[in-house]
């Protein structure tokens, strides 16, 4: 049995992350995807509003459960049964950081860790959890960007905001 996490903040989710997340489901027999819960971070959505969103639009995916994890990922990867780390790459600008993560878990987990590292469908390249709230933020078309149920999401943070 293949088993893969794939860890992230989601917030919210992209279509690229759900591009990555589509993608990882057929190479692996199992993928968990797993939302962070950093205490050190603020973010848009809590962690429960993120995993509901993940579940509600995966739930036709019998291979794919979503948790929340917080910690270190290599615990989640023991605690989950999990061997491999999925993590999506979109320039060289995200190589260094997650080049350098993907050693560090593997050392942390003593070697029973590897990261498999997707590159972006060229369409979603460009976009970013980050962007998607900026854009919103001002008003802006977030549609090509995120499911339709993100962006009714986003936009209705924003208005009580
Ligand atoms: P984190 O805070 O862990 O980087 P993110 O939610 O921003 O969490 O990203 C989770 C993973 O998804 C990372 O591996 C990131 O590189 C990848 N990712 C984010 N956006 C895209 C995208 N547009 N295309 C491919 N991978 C992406």
């Amino acid at each position: 049995m293949r088993k893969a996490i794939y860890p992230g903040s989601f917030d919210p989710v992209t279509y690229g992350h759900m591009d990555i997340i589509e993608r990882s489901a057929k190479i692996f027999d199992e993928l968990i995807v797993a939302v962070l819960n950093n205490q050190l971070k603020t973010s848009l959505f809590s962690v429960e509003e993120r995993v509901n969103i993940l579940k509600e639009l995966l739930r036709e995916h019998e291979n794919i459960s979503v948790v929340s994890y917080d910690g270190l990922l290599v615990d989640a990867c023991n605690g989950f049964g999990a061997h491999v780390i999925v993590r999506g790459l979109r320039a060289v600008t995200d190589f260094e950081y997650e080049l350098q993560m993907s050693q560090t878990n593997r050392k942390l987990a003593e070697s029973k860790v590897d990261t498999v590292f997707l590159t972006t469908d060229l369409r979603y390249a460009y976009l970013s959890s980050s962007t998607v709230k900026e854009v919103a933020y001002f008003g802006g078309d977030i549609s090509e960007f995120v499911p339709e149920m993100v962006a009714e999401l986003t936009y209705q943070k924003f208005k009580k905001g």
